[in-house]
C-alpha cells in the first residue's frame, strides 16, 4: 500500500468522520472533505511540470497546508523534503542543494523571520514575482517557488501559482501514475537533528512510514473516536509519523492547535475538542503543567500519548498521569533513519519502569546488542544497539558511502547509541557510543555523570564529554551552566571537584570545567557535544 491509497482508504471507511481541526485557521474537515482537496493539490502540483521522483521542500511551521502537502506529495509520487521552520539560509541552502530541490512550498512569514526575504538572500533571481522560469545560480535545482498566502480561501491560504481547481489533464495524469507508485519508492527525506554532526538526508519510503505511523498508533489503541492533539512540529517525524499517519491510518482525528507550541492554546485545544490523546516532548509537558491556570482546563477526556525525543523525568510522568490523566501514556525511541520508531513503552507497565526503559521492541522490527566486534552480548550487557526491520531507510540521499556505514550488508542499523536489554526484552538507553568516554580503561557513560551533577543546587545545566588526555587517553570534560542564584554565583571549579569526591567514583570526576553562558544546541534541543570537543582542542573558547 502507497500512503496515497492509504488515505483513500480511510476516506471510503470513514467519509463524514473528522479528519483535522486546525484550530489557528479556523478549518474542520471530514475524511472525505480532506481526500478531495488532497487530490486536487496532487494534480495541481503535477500540472506544474514536477514528475514523480522530484523532490519538493516544504518550509513553513504547523498549518492545514503542510498536511496536505505532506498528502499531495505522497499520492502525485513527489519527494518530500521537510525544512525545519527554525531553519535560516545557511542551513536552507544545505537542505536544497543536498537534496536538490525542484520545488520549494514556504509560508511567507513565521514569527519574526520572513522566509521569503531569506530564499532571495540566496536566491535572489526569484524576485522577479510572477515571472515563470527564473532561475538561480546559486540555486540550480529550484524551478517553482510556491509561496503560501496568495489567495486566501477562507481559513487556508492558496499555494501561489497552483492551479487546485478541476483541471483535467493533469487529474487524467495523477490517475495513470497512482498504479505504478510502489510501497518502496522514496518518499520523503528528512534531516536528523544534526547533534553530532550536520544533519543527514535520510532517505524513507511509503513502507517504512506509513507503517511505523500504523504500529505507533495501533499500540496506543487508537481508533476513529480518537482525537489527538498535536503540538509536535510536522517537519519532524513526531508531528508527520506518530501524529499524522498514526491517527489516518485509525480515521482517528487532528487537532492542531497553534502554528507552533503554545503551552494554554494546547490544554485549550484539548478541552474545546475534548481530546483523547495528547503528544509532547518531555519539555512541553512540563511547560503545561506549570501553567498558572493549569487547573482551570477540562482534560478529562485525555487517555493517552507519546512523550518522546528526550529521556523524561519520573516527576514529569507521574503528573503527567495523575494531573492529565494519560494514564496510558507512553515513550518512544527512535531515530529518524528508522522512520522513527522502533521501541515503545506499553500502557500496563509501572510508572518507574516507564521512565526508566524505553519499552520493548516493535512489532516487525529485531535487535540486537553488539559488542565493538559486532558479536552479540549476553542479557545484561551494554552495547551499541542495532536494528533491522521494514523501518530501516533505504539510505542517506545521495550518499552511498554514510549508508554503507550505517547499515550493514545484512540490513542491520548501527543506531551509535548505547543501549541494555533486560530478560524482558526492554531497553535502557545509555547514551551514544561517541559520547562514551574511556579513561584508563573504564567506561564512563557521559549521561550518568550529567545525572549526578544535576543535582548540585548551583549546576542549571551541565554536558559532560571526553578529550585526549596523554597520560590518561581521554579525560572528562565539563561544560557547566550555573544557576542565576547564590548556590550558582559561588561555584567554582575546585568547588564542583571537591564536592564529587566521595559521592562519585573517582574516575568520573570532571578535572576539566568549564562554566558557559549556553551548551550548543541543535534546534530540536539536543547537546552538541562535538562542537565542545572541537572547542576544547582548538583551545577556542
Ligand atoms: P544526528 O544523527 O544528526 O547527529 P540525532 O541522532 O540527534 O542527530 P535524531 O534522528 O533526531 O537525530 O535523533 C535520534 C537520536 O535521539 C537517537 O539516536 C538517540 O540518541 C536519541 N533518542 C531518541 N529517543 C530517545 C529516548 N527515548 N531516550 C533517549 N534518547 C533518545
Ligand atoms: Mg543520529
Amino acid at each position: 500500500e502507497t500512503i496515497g491509497t492509504a488515505l483513500a482508504n480511510t476516506a471510503a471507511a470513514f467519509p463524514d468522520g473528522e479528519a483535522l481541526v486546525v484550530v489557528h485557521q479556523n478549518i474542520r474537515w471530514s475524511w472525505a472533505e480532506f481526500d478531495a482537496r488532497v487530490t486536487d493539490l496532487a494534480a495541481g502540483l503535477l500540472a506544474l511540470g514536477l514528475n514523480p521522483g522530484d523532490r519538493i521542500g516544504i518550509w513553513s511551521p504547523n498549518r492545514v497546508e503542510w498536511v496536505l502537502t505532506q498528502f499531495a506529495t505522497a499520492r502525485a509520487g513527489l519527494i518530500l523534503v521537510n525544512i525545519n521552520p527554525a531553519y535560516r539560509t545557511y542551513e536552507l541552502d544545505h537542505a536544497l542543494k543536498l537534496s536538490g530541490c525542484r520545488a520549494l512550498i514556504l509560508a511567507p512569514t513565521f514569527k519574526t523571520s520572513n522566509y521569503v526575504d531569506m530564499l532571495l538572500e540566496l536566491a535572489p533571481e526569484f524576485a522577479r514575482a510572477g515571472d515563470d522560469g527564473a532561475r538561480s545560480a546559486a540555486l540550480p535545482d529550484l524551478e517553482f517557488v510556491i509561496t503560501l498566502g496568495r489567495d486566501s480561501q477562507g481559513g487556508m491560504l492558496g499555494f501561489d501559482g497552483i492551479a487546485t481547481g478541476a483541471d483535467d489533464a493533469a487529474r487524467a495524469r495523477l490517475a495513470a501514475i497512482t498504479p505504478d507508485l510502489r510501497p518502496d519508492d522514496p518518499i520523503n527525506i528528512q534531516f536528523t537533528s544534526g547533534t553530532t554532526g550536520t544533519p543527514k538526508g535520510a532517505t524513507l519510503t511509503h513502507n517504512n512510514i506509513l507503517n511505523n505511523g500504523l504500529f505507533v498508533g495501533r499500540i496506543m489503541g487508537f481508533t476513529d473516536a480518537d482525537r489527538l492533539c498535536i503540538p509536535v512540529p510536522l517537519y519532524h517525524c513526531f508531528g508527520m509519523v506518530l501524529s499524522v499517519l498514526a491517527c489516518m491510518t485509525h480515521g482517528a482525528t487532528m487537532v492542531f492547535p497553534s502554528e507552533a507550541f503554545e503551552p494554554r492554546a494546547v490544554l485549550q485545544a484539548v478541552q474545546d475538542e475534548k481530546c483523547t490523546a495528547l503528544h509532547g516532548v518531555p519539555t512541553m509537558f512540563i511547560t503545561e503543567l506549570a501553567l498558572p491556570d493549569f487547573s482551570s482546563f477540562d482534560l478529562s477526556t485525555l487517555r493517552t500519548g507519546i512523550m518522546a525525543g528526550a529521556p523524561c523525568p519520573i516527576e514529569t510522568m507521574r503528573a503527567v498521569i495523575a494531573q492529565m490523566n494519560m494514564r496510558e501514556v507512553t515513550i518512544c525511541y527512535g531515530m529518524t533513519e528508522t522512520s522513527p520508531v522502533s521501541f515503545q513503552t506499553r500502557a500496563d507497565v509501572d510508572i518507574e519502569t516507564r521512565t526508566s526503559t524505553v519499552g520493548t521492541i516493535h512489532p516487525f522490527v529485531e535487535v540486537r546488542i553488539v559488542d565493538e566486534n559486532d558479536r552479540v552480548v549476553p542479557v545484561g550487557t551494554v552495547g551499541e544497539l542495532h536494528t533491522r526491520g521494514y523501518c530501516v531507510m533505504s539510505g542517506y540521499w545521495n550518499d552511498p558511502e554514510r549508508t554503507a556505514d550505517a547499515i550493514d550488508p545484512a540490513g542491520w542499523m548501527r543506531t551509535g547509541d548505547l543501549g541494555v536489554l533486560d530478560a524482558q526484552g526492554r531497553c535502557r538507553i545509555v547514551g551514544r557510543s561517541k559520547d562514551m568516554i574511556v579513561r584508563g580503561g573504564e567506561n564512563i557513560y557521559p549521561v550518568e555523570v550529567e545525572n549526578f551533577l544535576m543535582t548540585h543546587p548551583g549546576i542549571l545545566d551541565v554536558a559532560i564529554f571526553g578529550v585526549p588526555d596523554t597520560k590518561f587517553g581521554e579525560a572528562v570534560c565539563a561544560w557547566i551552566r550555573r544557576s542565576a542564584d547564590d548556590d550558582g554565583a559561588t561555584l567554582t571549579e575546585a568547588g564542583v571537584m571537591a564536592w564529587c569526591e566521595g559521592r562519585i567514583a573517582h574516575y568520573k570526576i570532571p578535572r576539566r570545567i568549564r562554566f558557559v553562558d549556553d551548551l550548543p544546541m541543535t534546534v530540536t534541543g539536543k547537546v552538541q557535544k562535538f562542537m565542545m570537543r572541537k572547542a576544547e582542542e582548538d583551545g577556542a573558547v
